[in-house]
């Protein structure tokens, strides 16, 4: 799942991470004309391939908040989303066909924090605690190509402090055994320093040193998506499909979802 405020390339970004265009459907001419606002929840199944291993992955892209004049309990209706899918999960298990049930839990939350602020605004402090209970939350920095090196850097340690500070649960990395290598140390030091992920969304395939990649074009150079020298587009996809789309499942169930199923067990003994 993708949230945070209006504008900031989440219907982009997914776009980009799964490499296909979600919003083909509408009748446009090309993928930067058919991204138009998005103004409810909406749920896209992508079939992907990980190592020769298919996966069938659902995005929900929800409507970013910040346009309406209050917006207080913005993160109503996606919390509502995220607790329905549990609801319905749960009915399912008690059901007589529990054996195949459809998992349509949301096992990760994008979390974009705008790039032009000084840090998180009071509305992300307000909306990752709604939600951190119910998923994990993954922060990301949007838009990074609006911003130097320098400035991701600087950016992504006061962020990191900021949740810190506010008592905001992220998702955490599980950290790693210590008979592991020194390079997959090296690795899971380098995931945990990343976040924020630094990320760049695009539609478009643009020519870069006589290739063709996703990028964006600007009149003083062009911007690789998938160049982790420009952000880390790919980090995060790795991690989202690869190295930890296990344990982000083993989360929501052992975690967010058991909390879910205690607290409607109460409710119904009360
Ligand atoms: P959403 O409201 O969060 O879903 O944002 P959209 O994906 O609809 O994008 C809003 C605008 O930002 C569009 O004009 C995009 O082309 C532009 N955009 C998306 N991603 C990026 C990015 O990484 N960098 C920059 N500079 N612009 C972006
Ligand atoms: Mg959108």
């Amino acid at each position: 799942m993708v949230a945070g405020e209006s504008g900031l390339g989440k219907s982009t970004l997914v776009n980009s991470l799964f490499l296909t265009d979600l919003y083909k459907d509408r009748k446009l001419l090309n993928a930067e004309e058919r991204i138009t606002q998005t103004v409810e929840i909406t749920k896209h199944t992508v079939d992907i391939e990980e190592k020769g291993v298919k996966l069938k992955l659902t995005i929900v892209d929800t409507p970013g908040f910040g346009d309406a004049v209050n917006n207080t309990e913005c993160w109503k209706s996606v919390a509502d989303y995220i607790d329905q899918q549990f609801e319905q999960y749960f009915r399912d298990e008690s059901g007589l066909n529990r054996k195949n049930i459809q998992d349509n839990r949301v096992h990760c939350c994008l979390y974009f924090i705008s790039p032009f602020g000084h840090g998180l605004r009071p509305l992300d402090v307000e909306f990752m605690k709604a939600l951190h209970e119910k998923v994990n939350i993954v922060p990301v920095l949007a838009k990074a190509d609006t911003l130097t090196p320098n400035e991701v850097k600087k950016k992504k340690i006061k962020i990191r402090e900021e949740i810190e500070q506010y008592g905001i649960k992220i998702y955490q990395f599980p950290d790693c055994d210590s008979d592991e290598d020194e390079e997959f140390k090296q690795q899971d030091l380098e995931l945990k320093e990343s976040i924020p992920f630094a990320v760049i969304g695009s539609n478009t395939v643009v020519e870069a040193k006589g290739k063709r990649v996703r990028g964006r074009l600007y009149p003083w150079g062009i911007v690789e998506v998938e160049n982790s020298a420009h952000c880390d587009f790919v980090k995060l996809r790795n991690m989202l499909v690869r190295s930890h789309m296990q344990d982000l499942k083993d989360v929501t169930r052992e975690t967010h979802y058991e909390n879910y199923r205690a607290q409607c067990i109460q409710s119904m003994t009360r």
